[in-house]
């Protein structure tokens, strides 16, 4: 089986059963992202492959680690051998960071406001950078909003002032307001992520009460002029009941931008628990759209330095999952 139709149906299912020797230091724990206040995740590794499943002891999908990382990949009567990868903070080679683990808003698929976690101070952020230095290659940061979105941005820029000495590429993934792009790029941010999150105007109004879709829009128009090609990024979750045709449409508006984007499979969580998470099928259709996409623009998700084109756990990427 070619590892881009496994991978698309290890992400159908995207949690897994751990068993065998103990994994302590290969479990990742998320404050954002899919899996967020979870028992933890692992991400299981095929030569330069990867993929990132949740922890779920009913799973199907088992592994089992043999050991100093080595480990087998029980699914659909197969065993396919690799490795565990362990986190820098939240992915592999990276020191991705949520700033404040809570937030104002109630996005339904999102399970950060339901867990409420605090805002870390510039010194613990800066503990959790050292204590990693040695085996991440790139520093993400990323935010729920605490008070309001002004406030958030003006705190990640405080944040990020005292990160460009450790001379990592720095990526962003916050709620922005219309001046965000400048004020990153002015601090010497290498790349931006703002997420549409929704494939239509209609179903982020649905999805996200009160966050500004148009606004997205705008911003993500506005990187690709500040930060080039191949350094802008937007999540779209596949699954939230767009058609095929929406996302086609709303992946070839970004790429034509400039854009390139992350499509997300849902994690049904929050106030989407019990949505299904969109079939492997589903999730190879996409790819291909995704690909040609992707080359019309001459977009090359391979040369992402941070955040999720670089990890490529959560998702299926051209150029990097063939
Ligand atoms: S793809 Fe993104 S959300 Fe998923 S583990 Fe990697 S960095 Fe985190």
């Amino acid at each position: 089986m070619q590892w881009k139709d496994l991978k698309a149906r290890l992400l159908a299912v995207g949690q897994a059963r751990l068993t065998g020797e103990p994994a302590e230091q290969y479990i990742a724990r998320s404050a954002a992202g899919p899996g967020a206040g979870g028992i933890g995740a692992v991400f299981f590794a095929m030569g330069s492959h990867r993929v990132k499943l949740a922890i779920s002891p009913l799973s199907s999908i088992e592994i089992a680690h043999r050991g100093n990382g080595t480990a087998d990949l029980f699914f659909e009567g197969q065993c396919i051998s690799g490795h565990l990868l362990e986190p820098g903070f939240h992915c592999p080679d990276q020191a991705f960071i949520t700033v404040t683990g809570s937030c104002i808003f109630r996005c339904r698929y999102c399970s950060v406001p339901r867990i409420g976690g605090k805002r870390k101070t510039i010194e613990e952020i800066m503990k959790m950078v050292e204590s990693v230095r040695d085996r991440v290659h790139a520093i993400s940061i990323t935010s729920g909003v605490l008070s309001t979105i002004e406030e958030e941005e003006t705190y990640v820029s405080e944040v990020i002032q005292h990160l460009t000495p450790y001379n990592l590429p720095i990526g962003v993934s916050i709620y922005p307001t219309v001046t965000t792009p400048d004020r990153l790029k002015d601090l010497g941010v290498a790349e931006v992520k703002f997420n549409l999150e929704a494939a239509t105007p209609e179903l982020f109004s649905q999805m996200c009460p009160g966050l500004d879709y148009g606004l997205l829009w705008q911003v993500l128009d506005r990187s690709v002029h500040l930060f080039g090609k191949n350094r802008v990024f937007s999540n779209v979750i596949v699954g939230l009941g767009e058609t095929d045709e929406e996302l086609e449409t709303c992946i070839k508006k970004l790429t034509s931008l400039g854009v390139i984007p992350v499509l997300r499979p849902l994690n049904p969580v929050a106030g989407l628990a019990g949505t299904p998470r969109p079939s492997a099928e589903r999730l190879k259709k996409i790819f291909a759209i995704h690909e040609r996409a992707l080359a019309a623009a001459a977009l090359e998700p391979r040369l992402a330095m941070t955040m999720c084109t670089n990890c490529a756990g959560c998702d299926l990427v051209p150029g990097r999952d063939a």
